[in-house]
């Protein structure tokens, strides 16, 4: 297949670049509207600030791009701030960026004690994933097209949605790339 677009306009997209790197997969970095070119059949929205890639998403035309992709049912998986980016709905942050995931997202979670852990549990059928937290968030409530992929602790924390793949934690961080390899099956 294509070219995956990383969004890389703050946060963790170097990471997200590694993992590709690991498994062969072409990938290029998404800095202006400029970089969405033809080549681009998939976009990952890595793991930072949502409030920050938000603003600079629409600064530089980003935005425009990666919803269009959205919308037409392209593949797109976010890690953290881009679970956030995803959301339906804020419960604590008035903002809301792609709003193609039906589900409510609530950020930083898990607050300033547990702001950043470990785990371990399912992604669907991908078995005993080590998930790794960094202030992240998680979901408080799933609408109908959403399906559950991961919960831990009683929170809800991995969700896949036709070709959206949206999680809490940062399996970029890991060196466990089947999630990745998942989203590049999609
Ligand atoms: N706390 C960040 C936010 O709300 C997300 C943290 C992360 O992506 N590691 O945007």
């Amino acid at each position: 297949h294509g070219v995956t677009g990383i969004l890389a306009v703050q946060g963790a997209f170097a990471e997200h670049a590694a993992m590709l790197d690991r498994l062969g997969a072409p990938w290029k970095l998404l800095r202006a509207a400029e970089d969405f070119d033809e080549s681009i059949d998939r976009v990952i929205l890595p793991g930072g600030e949502s409030t920050t890639q938000g603003k600079l998403l629409h600064s530089t035309g980003l935005f425009e791009k990666i919803a269009a992709h959205i919308a037409a049912g392209k593949p797109v998986f976010g890690t953290c701030a881009g679970m956030i980016l995803l959301a339906r709905k804020l419960d604590n942050d008035d903002n809301v960026y792609f709003g193609a995931l039906d589900a409510v997202v609530r950020r930083n979670a898990y607050g300033r004690q547990l702001g950043s852990f470990a785990a371990t549990a399912d992604f669907g059928d991908i078995k005993d994933f080590p998930l790794v937290f960094i202030r992240g968030p998680f979901v408080v409530s799933v609408g109908d097209e959403a399906t559950v992929e991961t919960e831990v602790n009683g929170n809800v924390v991995g969700l896949r949605q036709g070709r959206i793949i949206a999680t809490a934690f940062h399996p970029e961080l890991t060196d466990d790339t089947r999630i990745h390899e998942l989203f590049l099956g999609l």
